[in-house]
């Protein structure tokens, strides 16, 4: 709970619409409360390969394996990593575990073995599950951190004999162990480890609770924020249908399409990775009534000549989020979808939050806003300098307060006291709210860098630079990039002139997942700003790289 200062009351904006009630119960209960309705209604399909489960079939897998992970020796507020892409067993695996009280670190499966060690190592995860093509690097991360009891493998015909296998899992468990223990401290006990480097340093794990995360659920089926129906028991006929290519390891995908389309019996589709062919293909053979996009997937889907009106003729709504929209692509959007109508929304928000703060109103929406605070939050924007609360049309850092803002980073008290200030989250970033009490996001206060919706925390890949021999300092900042949105360029005081910029692509490339790399390469300079404390004003720096004159 806040406390609102009654000088500050009117510069508080509260959501428009009515509070909703925030059930206090386990996250995994939440998401299948109405299983029973439909349990032969298509839960999930593989995009890929056609594999199915019903709701009845994926609900019963799901219990199972988290009565196995107990028969395991799994206990309550034990970590279990998951380095798994979009497939239909992600749900069923971060459900069970969730259920049974597992706290699930989801992380990107295209991660090297040290970026999966370190979070492996700063979450002390004691299991691990993933798919067969990523084992020999969770192997290597296994030999950085050795607190891992047992790898679990999805989807291996043979599995090695020290690992374990989830269809055995599932096989051999008969759920029993599922319900053993249903006791749940919604408050405290954790349903997610997601990592984020919020608005300074290293990745941190993001502390969201039962409690955080139902409430995120429950304020986004307000009626007048959710435009998704809740399936018809009685008729298929108007069952949600998305495609799911946007990764559940990220929170925008995990709660917005798996928890809350999982909640709704939605017909999910996913997708591993995107590939042109495979979505266009996934969008014709299941006709999608609604999609959850990113920058780069509107741009793909108005400006590619490959799309036509029939892929995306089915579609009823569709839900932008994790990154600035420009207005113009969305325009494009809607012409090509002509003449089926979407009602398309932009919602706001960070893993911090669970991640939605804000959505766009379904009538009168600001073009190029994020719309209201929704039900149960509050927000403000605060003076760079001062921290004083501002009144409409003025730039300043936005900061959110609801139930839904996490309980703080993960052992990590100092980035929480930071981060989170009398019950106020510091977004990080620079926005403003007109007089209908509306939000825009201006620009980005904090030092992250977005690559199609994908976080990369320049203190990380500075780390990994420093280790390079012939490198005396750097600094990284996102450059502005038509197709990702952003991507990381080095700018590197070198130690002598044989060190050439591709060393360190090279350098950088072999070390981190690929959304990391060095997209807009290398510059070398004499010295990089920094304030007395020898802190880089990385601000500082990314306006000399708008002006052009940094670099040579
Ligand atoms: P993440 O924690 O990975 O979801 O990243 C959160 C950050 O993404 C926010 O703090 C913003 O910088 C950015 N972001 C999310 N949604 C939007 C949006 N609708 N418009 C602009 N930036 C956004």
């Amino acid at each position: 709970p806040v406390v609102v200062p009654a000088a500050d009351e009117d510069k508080v904006v509260r959501s428009p619409y009515s509070d909703v009630e925030l059930p206090e119960c386990n996250l995994a209960d939440f998401v299948w409360k109405n299983v029973h309705q439909w349990p032969d209604n298509i839960a999930m399909i593989c995009g890929m390969t056609g594999r199915q489960y019903t709701y009845d079939m994926a609900y019963g897998m799901s219990r199972k394996f988290g009565s196995a992970m107990i028969r395991m020796g799994a206990k309550k507020g034990d970590v279990f990593a998951m380095v798994v892409p979009n497939i239909p067993e992600f749900p069923i695996a971060f459900l069970g575990a969730v259920g049974v009280g597992l706290t699930p670190t989801t992380m990107n499966p295209t991660y090297r073995p040290e970026e999966i060690a370190r979070q492996l190592e700063n979450s002390q995860a004691r299991f691990i599950i993933t798919i067969g093509l990523f084992l020999p690097n969770i192997r290597q991360a296994c030999e950085i951190y050795s607190g891992i009891e047992k790898i679990i493998v999805l989807g291996m015909e043979e599995k090695p004999a020290d690992c374990a296998s989830f269809i055995e899992m599932l096989i051999y468990d008969d759920g029993s162990l599922y319900d053993q223990d249903r006791s749940c401290d919604p408050h405290n006990d954790l349903a997610a480890l997601p990592y984020s480097s919020g608005t300074t340093g290293p990745p941190k794990g993001v502390s969201l609770t039962h409690f955080n995360m139902v409430s995120n659920l429950v304020q986004l089926l307000h009626p007048q924020v959710n435009n998704l129906r809740e399936c018809n028991p009685t008729s298929k006929s108007n069952q949600e249908i998305t495609v799911a290519v946007l990764p559940f390891f990220h929170i925008y995908a995990m709660t917005a399409i798996m928890n809350l389309g999982l909640h709704l019996g939605a017909k999910i589709i996913t997708l591993p990775k995107f590939e042109p062919e495979a979505y266009l293909k996934a969008l014709v053979t299941y006709k999608p009534t609604f999609l959850h996009l990113v920058p780069p997937l509107v741009s793909f889907l108005s400006t590619n000549p490959a799309v036509k009106a029939q892929h995306l003729a089915s579609l009823e709504a569709v839900i932008g989020g994790a990154a600035p929209f420009g207005p113009a692509l969305i325009e494009k959007l809607m012409e090509k979808c002509k003449p089926n109508v979407v009602n398309f929304r932009e919602g706001f928000g960070m893993t911090e939050s669970s991640p939605v703060s804000h959505v766009q109103p379904e009538e009168n929406a600001v073009l190029g806003g994020c719309g209201h605070p929704i039900p149960n939050t509050l927000a403000k924007i605060v003076d760079l300098e001062t921290g004083v609360a501002l009144g409409p049309n003025e730039d300043g850092e936005l900061l959110v307060a609801g139930p839904q803002v996490m309980k703080g980073y993960f052992k990590n008290k100092k980035a929480t006291n930071k981060t989170i200030v009398d019950g106020w989250l510091r977004t990080g970033d620079i926005a403003k709210f007109d007089e209908t009490g509306q939000f825009m996001i201006v620009d980005r206060l904090k030092e992250l860098i977005k690559v199609k919706g994908l976080q990369v925390a320049p203190s990380e890949l500075e780390d990994l630079i420093r280790r390079h021999e012939g490198v005396n300092d750097v600094a990284v900042v996102g450059v502005p990039d038509e197709r990702s949105g952003e991507l990381p360029r080095a700018y590197v005081v070198r130690k002598n002139r044989n060190v050439l910029e591709q060393d360190i692509i090279d350098f950088v490339a072999e070390r981190v997942a690929p959304h990391k790399k060095l997209g807009a390469g290398v510059m070398f300079v004499e010295t990089l700003p920094k304030n007395q404390t020898g802190k880089i004003l990385r601000r500082e720096l990314k306006a000399q790289v708008f002006k052009g004159s940094f670099g040579y």
